[in-house]
């Protein structure tokens, strides 16, 4: 798509963030343009073309604009750029935050407080020397996606590759090992038309089609998120996708900012998509100082974040979640373990819905295009795991449903698109059981758990008797409930309240790894499966279950305890024991 000469247009028409513009030279789908407006060149990207009825040998284009388009006037220039929307690679991607656009937040931030339409600056430090170590050499045959060489970028190997649509090339030069910026040749490779080109450490990808995988793989490993009612309950494996849908207030970012912090991976991107600034800016605010808990360093250097608040112009989300996810794919490629969370994907779904509606095309359910669930479905197959690099990207996209609705088609149309599904309560949420995740409604999971299926099916039927004998309490009232059955209910309390609920506040409750996992699922077990004997020799119906109520109660207020506080191997061993004491009722035995 490289056209030298330059072809432009003027616009004829501006409704929002979507203009026309008639045009005398070529234009191809899918290109961008820059609009230039008061001396700014504002980003849009090419939608449609068509003939111009007025002028036979015009044509008319319909552009979305991804900045704000105050101050734009009809008869504005519009130059073509040859070139699909795209994403700078290469070393510097970690530890930066940018807007939705790649445009580097903070370097901004530096000149100006706050973004203006048309400001720009280097997606990449271009001054930053990196040691690279060449890896290929002279007359080696090399096609996209090989490494030529790597640089260190943290604590990472990033490979030096060779741009992804390119085809066999033979090395004709490559530099010796030394330090350069990315605006340097590293190499220089020729063709097979004998065409000469000179390969950087960084290169710009197309977004919207994907980094093809080597050999792609059915997701198998789980990841530790270190909250337990996913690990246990809904876990999700490396290269999956889950969708985690929630009425507003119900925890949705809180969840997604805990993965950020203990989700084992090496590289964790956020596309904070049209969410409330004041929110995204805090997150920016709060990474920067945080540290990794596996690492000791600081959070960012496993990270890069896209800030794309509500502030900015809806167009820009769209752009934003293709960007993260082609940053995704990209180290993917170069075999790391990559998390992608977007919150949120409704937001971006508002983006698709609007730009349809001022396009006149037929509305689907609730005024959202009509393909709207294949266009989540093509969002999330950009995930997998590939056994060819041994990387993987899986993508977690919060669903803000107006009113809580999991009807609605975004939240449908995601619910068919991915291996899990985390639906937050909002009865949960007012009850402040947090994670609001309610394993008994909607949430869901294909992948294996860091225990065994019968396992997590003996905890759900529990919880499920439990919730039951719950309704029926609060139906017909305690007395007709018998013991029995009221100690089923109690051991379900017990689960909820001390394994699915955690504080994500806490600095030792707010993330369980699969050692521990294994304890608490032994207790569980054991507590499940125990046949409690309370002595209740004499009493009425009432008092007996009143007793139960205050030995549970004890039992869950020592266990809640531990979850703060058992860190050493041994202070976490205790837990199954003191479940087989509380069983046998050893300590209160008359
Ligand atoms: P959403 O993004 O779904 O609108 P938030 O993630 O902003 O909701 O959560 C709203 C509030 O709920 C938080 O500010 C916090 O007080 C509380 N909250 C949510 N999840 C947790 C949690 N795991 N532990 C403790 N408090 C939580
Ligand atoms: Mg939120």
């Amino acid at each position: 798509m490289n056209n030298k000469k330059r072809r432009t247009g003027t616009l004829i028409a501006i409704q929002d963030s979507l203009v026309k513009a008639r045009f005398y030279d070529d234009v191809i789908m899918g290109e961008t343009a820059e609009i230039s407006v008061d001396g700014k060149l504002l980003q849009a990207e090419v939608l449609q073309i068509e003939p111009d009825p007025k002028n036979a040998d015009a044509g008319l284009v319909e552009m979305q604009v991804f900045e704000d388009l105050t101050g734009a006037q009809i008869g504005d220039e519009v130059v073509f750029k040859g070139t699909p929307l795209s994403v700078l690679l290469g070393p510097g991607l970690l530890t930066s935050i940018w807007d939705g656009l790649q445009n580097p937040l903070y370097k901004l931030g530096e000149t100006d407080p706050y973004l203006q339409p048309g400001m720009t600056a280097p997606a990449l430090d271009i001054e930053k020397l990196w040691d690279f170590t060449p890896t290929a050499k002279v007359g080696d045959v090399v096609s996209g996606g090989d490494t030529i060489g790597w640089v260190p970028e943290g604590r990472f190997e990033h490979k030096v590759l060779v741009p992804f649509d390119y085809g066999k090339c033979r090395v004709d030069s490559i530099i010796e090992k030394s330090s350069i910026n990315i605006t340097e040749v590293v190499a220089v490779v020729i063709d097979e038309l004998e065409q000469r080109h000179e390969l950087k450490m960084a290169f710009r990808q197309a977004v919207k089609s994907p980094i093809p995988f080597k050999e792609r793989a059915i997701p198998s490993e789980t990841i530790s998120t270190g909250v337990r009612v996913i690990d246990l309950l809904a876990p999700v494996g490396y290269g999956g996708t889950v969708g985690n849908p929630g009425p507003f207030g119900a925890g949705k970012t809180v969840l997604q900012h805990a993965l950020c912090k203990y989700a084992v991976a090496d590289i964790i991107i956020m596309a904070a998509c049209g969410e409330r600034a004041g929110e995204a800016v805090e997150v920016f605010k709060d990474f920067a100082e945080l540290d990794d808990p596996s690492t000791g360093e600081s959070l960012m250097n496993r990270m890069c974040i896209f800030g794309n608040t509500s502030s900015m112009p809806v167009a820009a989300r769209e752009a934003s979640v293709f960007i993260a996810l082609t940053v995704g794919e990209y180290y993917r490629y170069q075999g790391f373990n990559v998390v992608m969370l977007a919150d949120s994907t409704s937001r971006w779904a508002q983006a698709l819905r609007e730009r349809s509606g001022r396009q006149g095309d037929i509305p689907g359910p609730e005024a959202f295009p009509m393909d709207i669930p294949d266009q989540i479905k093509g969002m999330y197959q950009r995930a997998g795991a590939d056994a060819g690099t041994g990387g993987s990207l899986t993508f977690i996209g919060t669903v803000s449903p107006a009113g809580g609705n999991f009807q609605e088609p975004v939240t449908q149309a995601t619910m068919d698109a991915t291996g899990g599904f985390w639906g937050l309560s909002q009865d949960r949420a007012d009850a402040k059981k947090y994670p609001a995740i309610d394993p008994l409604a909607y949430t869901s999971s294909v992948y294996d758990s860091f225990i065994s299926w019968k396992d997590r099916q003996t905890m759900l039927q529990t919880l499920h008797e439990a919730n039951g004998i719950d309704q029926t309490i609060s139906t017909i009232g305690l007395k007709k409930v018998p013991v029995e059955k009221y100690i089923l209910f109690q051991k379900g309390l017990t689960i909820d309240f001390c394994v699915l609920q955690q504080n994500a506040f806490h600095k030792v409750d707010a993330c369980t790894r699969p050692d521990r996992l294994h304890v608490i699922n032994e207790a569980v077990q054991k507590l499940i499966d125990g046949s409690i004997q309370f002595a209740h020799n004499g009493m009425e119906d009432e008092e007996v279950k009143e007793m139960i109520k205050s030995k549970f109660d004890e039992l869950r207020q020592w266990w809640r305890d531990w979850n703060g506080v058992a860190q050493s191997e041994e202070e976490i061993a205790v837990l199954p024991g003191k479940i087989e004491q509380f069983i046998l009722q050893e300590d209160s035995a008359l």
